[in-house]
């Protein structure tokens, strides 16, 4: 710890070590979106010691995340205290710089941000949601999935589930089939959306970046009369100017921002008046202690925020900012979590409740028998 630093000298606990490991997980069915397909998925777990207490945080990436845990940042957050996670995590932002911070070094910082506040809430045994401070108990989720590479069938079967076992009143489907260039099979399955879930469920799509700028244009008034009401990455998040055009041109909420690894852009993407909604997701942006800042960004700006994916993470902090939309109930990383973890959340009637049981942290535990069996790294 350099001398000077938030709690030097003190006899509070420490961080003793800290470790990494890469678990891979087959999706049940594969799973595509308008720019990528995948038929497994890898989370990087975690774990930071003080003591008899440990801290758990994860992110959704490369195996190679691992190396760049134990490599580049284990050293700079050994031995410091565990009260003051924002000093670990500027000191990790630090550390980094020759090594290039967007992307996968970042979700390595953001696992262990996330890993810290969860050991500090621990230690204090309060819910995260506590430690934080909450302005809601219930935190609204929105069911996510609907892939490219399901058949009807699937799709119905999923949508259905969502709205009508588990009472979730909002979905999203993934468009812009093969970079755009299926758009007819693109209406056919929002069409079919809709009438899976009845009149009244909110319709959302996700293009991943997929559309031509005039593309996502022409397809605005098809999601009008569809009752589409979030219109997520139309174009590539890089171009602000075609997200903000798009935002004009039709009545969808434009989204975007779970590309962001840094606060900066986040600003960037805000001033551009590039979207209706932010997203924000933690497990890249630099952890919890970005993403509260992300959502202070968006409240300046007159504009929500919505927690991207890894639901199991941002419920306790999409408790505790104002202006959350809602965060994305992710059919693939609801699997895994709930496969690896004690703890998960239930969703029905479309909220979860982040610190109810009263467990300390996060409230998740690893489940050591089923993690070591899909354990890559
Ligand atoms: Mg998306």
């Amino acid at each position: 710890m350099p001398p000077g630093a938030p709690g030097e000298g003190g006899s509070e606990p420490a961080v003793d070590r800290l470790e990494a490991a890469a678990y891979t997980v087959p999706t049940d069915a594969l799973e595509g979106d308008g720019t990528l397909t995948w038929g497994s998925t890898t989370v990087i777990v975690v774990q930071v010691h003080a003591g008899t207490t440990t801290g758990l945080g994860y992110t959704y990436g490369a195996p190679a995340t691992v190396q760049v845990i134990e490599d580049q940042l284990a050293s700079v957050v050994t031995g410091r205290n565990v009260w003051d996670v924002p000093a670990a995590n500027d000191a990790m932002n630090r550390a980094v710089r020759n090594a290039g911070r967007p992307g996968l070094i970042a979700q390595a910082i953001s696992a262990v941000d996330t890993a810290l506040w969860d050991l500090k809430a621990r230690l204090l045994h309060v819910p995260l949601t506590r430690l934080l401070g909450a302005v809601r108990s219930k935190v609204p989720v929105y069911g996510s999935g609907g892939f490219t590479t399901y058949d009807a069938e699937q799709q119905d079967r999923q949508l259905r589930k969502w709205t009508e076992q588990q009472g979730i009143g909002r979905v999203k489907i993934k468009i812009g089939e093969s970079w755009g260039r299926n758009e007819h099979r693109d209406r056919e399955r929002i069409a079919a959306a809709r009438h899976s879930i009845g009149e009244t469920a909110e319709l959302y799509v996700d293009a991943n970046g997929a559309y031509t700028r005039k593309q996502a244009i022409r397809l605005g008034p098809y999601l009008e009369e569809h009752g589409v009401t979030w219109f997520e990455e139309p174009v590539s998040s890089d171009d602000l100017t075609g997200l903000s055009h798009i935002r004009a041109a039709v009545t969808a909420d434009v989204t975007a921002g779970e590309y962001g690894y840094t606060l900066p852009y986040f600003a960037q993407m805000l001033d551009a008046g590039a979207v209706d909604c932010l997203q924000a997701d933690l497990t890249r942006c630099g952890g919890i202690t970005v993403w509260l800042k992300a959502a202070a960004l968006a409240e300046a700006h007159g504009t929500q925020i919505s927690g991207h994916c890894a639901p199991h993470l941002h419920a306790h902090v999409a408790a505790a900012v104002p202006n959350l939309r809602h965060l994305e109930w992710f059919h693939d990383h609801v699997r895994i979590e709930e496969l690896l973890f004690d703890g998960t959340l239930d969703p029905a009637g479309g909220t979860v409740r982040p610190g109810a049981s009263s467990a300390p942290g996060l409230g998740l535990t690893l489940r050591t028998e089923a993690v070591q069996q899909c354990r890559t790294l």
